[in-house]
């Protein structure tokens, strides 16, 4: 490995050659960086929080793997969106990244060690071969010191970002992004959860057009444009990818709906399950795809293990969504196969479709078939394809109007494609404290909105919409029975929601604001404070994927931006539904102290 350090920075560049006959690199973990165990780390997983417990979990390496298990790994471009991690301490902290423009997939991880200490690790993989069989890749990785903590590694990686293609300039974004509609998500079969119990009849909001009075009521409410972003709305069985078209009920029950949305100026979303390939359908049985497996021979365009072997990761399983297998986005079939069903969504004119659901921060899995026309090793070649579908895919529902997203804030090279996905910054609490790290690098280029939270089972309402906001994301209300809300996705419509009315309340204000905005909120880049605002940490206990954690939070969260002019502007809110204070001092050492009411957002001016 060549190691050079100028101006306080090393590089890194590493070398493999001479690999014998037989045997193959699969993967390169170095240099090899341990910090003291007392250090807060920033890992841009699950669009970005801070770990300070290192006991939490242990460590996974990225590898081929088979069951989903709540806590997938750092796989970059994927379920982690940046190549880097930061530790610091007191204002304090090393950056080490991967100054890797070609997005080789890796495992952006961390490990802790018997003595205590953390080792960072860029586990990157060596599909990528010169003639010779060396790998040699054109990237290094860079270790320096910085002063500051999230913000200030974050700010980091932007100032490499901007320089990559894609990003010399903002997404072309459709017109009703500017008028900030808020989505309303439901599905059209069953009760909620679409796990056990599996009651998929369709429910109070089928035929479609029974909802049409439900997004009046909350764009009345809100008095926004409504997005209805459906789910369990497929026609072949719920989360059952690739075929999901004709809805269920027909096109023609579809298209009264979606007529009578935009009649209104109201928008149609749909939830898909991504590049996953489904056998048999979990959720209804009778579905199966097996025999047209079998007759056309698809068995040879999935995704294979080391060892040839074939499953498949997300809700995969008996209890979860389906049974099957994922997809190889390298192979020509399964690029037609993706591209013709989106096609059949853009021509009917939906307007959202949240395509990569499932493939988190718009990436896939690693592949390592030797019968494949790819390396038997993954490698840069896998970010290209993935690059390659979306180009094709989003440029072709372009011209339908319909935008493409996927589930989590994509991962760097996939932004310029999907600039509007469902934000999931909350999953988090499983791990770590969400601090908004992927929003402050990319939001100029990726708005996302507040999703359907899935995976939150416990968690104040009120700070988890607050988060969002301040996340700069684009704002969601989850549907529970009878034109009522749910408090996320994956609780039961049984339970209710006594305070939904407060929250319709705190959206609307948060909304008038993201309207009032749009040169900070939608287009906007997240910036340091431009004051200190201080106020009372207190703790919200909280449940995610079945784990019971209490987080620290603020009293009041701010937010700061920016937008093209330089013009600056932030936001305070009050989450608790008691009054809070907050103190600001400003640079000169003006301090201010405000009350702020429980549930008010006030805007900070810069001076
Ligand atoms: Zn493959």
């Amino acid at each position: 490995m060549d190691v050079t350090a100028t101006d306080g920075e090393f590089h890194f560049k590493p070398s493999v050659a001479g690999i014998p006959a037989g045997m193959q690199l699969e993967w390169f973990d170095g240099p090899q960086v341990c910090v003291p165990g007392d250090r807060t780390l920033y890992w841009p997983y699950w669009d970005g929080f801070e770990v300070s417990d290192f006991k939490c979990r242990p460590y996974r390496p990225a590898s081929y793997r088979e069951r989903y298990a709540g806590d997938p790994g750092g796989l970059y471009p994927g379920f982690c969106q940046m190549q880097f991690l930061a530790a610091y301490k007191n204002g304090e902290g090393v950056y080490f990244s991967a100054v890797d423009d070609r997005h080789t997939p890796k495992g952006v991880e961390w490990e802790r060690v018997d003595d205590g200490s953390v080792r960072l690790s860029l586990q990157t993989f060596c599909g990528d071969l010169d003639e010779d069989g060396a790998w040699r890749p054109k990237f290094c990785y860079s270790l320096r010191p910085y002063a500051g903590e999230w913000m200030e590694a974050c700010e980091i990686y932007r100032n490499w970002v901007r320089a990559l293609p894609g990003f010399e300039r903002p997404p072309v974004r459709p017109r009703w992004m500017y008028d900030s509609p808020v989505n309303l998500i439901y599905p059209v079969r069953g009760v909620g959860l679409d796990n056990l119990p599996r009651d998929m009849k369709p429910n109070c909001y089928f035929p479609y057009t029974n909802a049409v009075s439900t997004v009046e009521k909350y764009g009345r409410l809100l008095d926004s444009r409504i997005m209805a972003l459906l789910m369990h709305w497929e026609g072949t069985a719920p989360w059952a990818p690739p075929y999901v078209w004709p809805p269920y009920g027909g096109e023609k029950e579809l298209a009264k709906f979606r007529d009578a949305l935009h009649a209104r100026g109201y928008l149609l979303g749909v939830y898909c399950s991504g590049s996953a390939w489904t056998q048999i359908s979990s959720i209804i049985p009778s579905y199966s795809q097996e025999q047209r497996f079998e007759d056309e021979h698809l068995g040879h365009h999935m995704m294979r293990g080391p060892r040839g072997e074939m499953t498949a990761y997300v809700c995969n399983g008996h209890d979860s969504q389906r049974l099957g297998y994922d997809m190889c986005l390298a192979e020509g079939w399964a690029v037609r196969t993706l591209c013709d069903e989106a096609g059949k969504m853009a021509r009917f004119g939906i307007d959202y479709c949240q395509f990569f659901d499932q493939n988190l921060g718009g990436g896939w899995l690693l592949c390592y078939a030797k019968h494949h026309a790819h390396p038997p090793i993954p490698g840069a070649w896998a970010t290209e394809a993935m690059v390659a579908l979306q180009k094709r895919l989003c440029a072709s529902s372009a011209l339908h109007g319909m935008v493409i997203g996927c589930e989590g804030a994509a991962a760097t090279p996939y932004i310029p494609y999907l600039f509007y996905n469902d934000s999931r910054p909350i999953v988090s609490l499983h791990f770590g404290q969400p601090v908004p790290g992927v929003s402050f690098v990319f939001h100029e280029w990726q708005c996302n909105f507040s999703g359907n939270m899935c995976g939150v089972e416990e968690c104040d309402p009120f700070w988890r919409w607050m988060y969002c906001f301040h996340n700069g994301d684009m704002l969601s209300l989850v549907l529970g029975a009878d034109d009522g809300l749910a408090k996320a996705w994956c609780r039961p419509w049984s339970e209710g929601f006594s305070e939904q009315e407060k929250l319709v309340s705190l959206v609307r204000r948060m909304n008038s604001l993201r309207k009032k905005y749009p040169s900070f909120l939608l287009e906007g880049r997240m910036v340091r404070p431009f004051a200190k605002c201080e106020s009372r940490l207190v703790e919200i206990p909280c449940r995610v994927w079945g784990k019971n954690r209490t987080i620290e939070a603020r009293e009041v969260i701010t937010s700061f931006w920016e937008n093209a002019k330089g013009e600056r502007i932030g936001f305070a809110s009050n989450w608790r539904r008691e009054p809070s204070e907050l103190r600001i001092t400003r640079s000169g050492g003006r301090v201010e102290t405000y009350i702020l009411a429980p549930l008010e957002v006030v805007e900070l001016s810069a001076e």
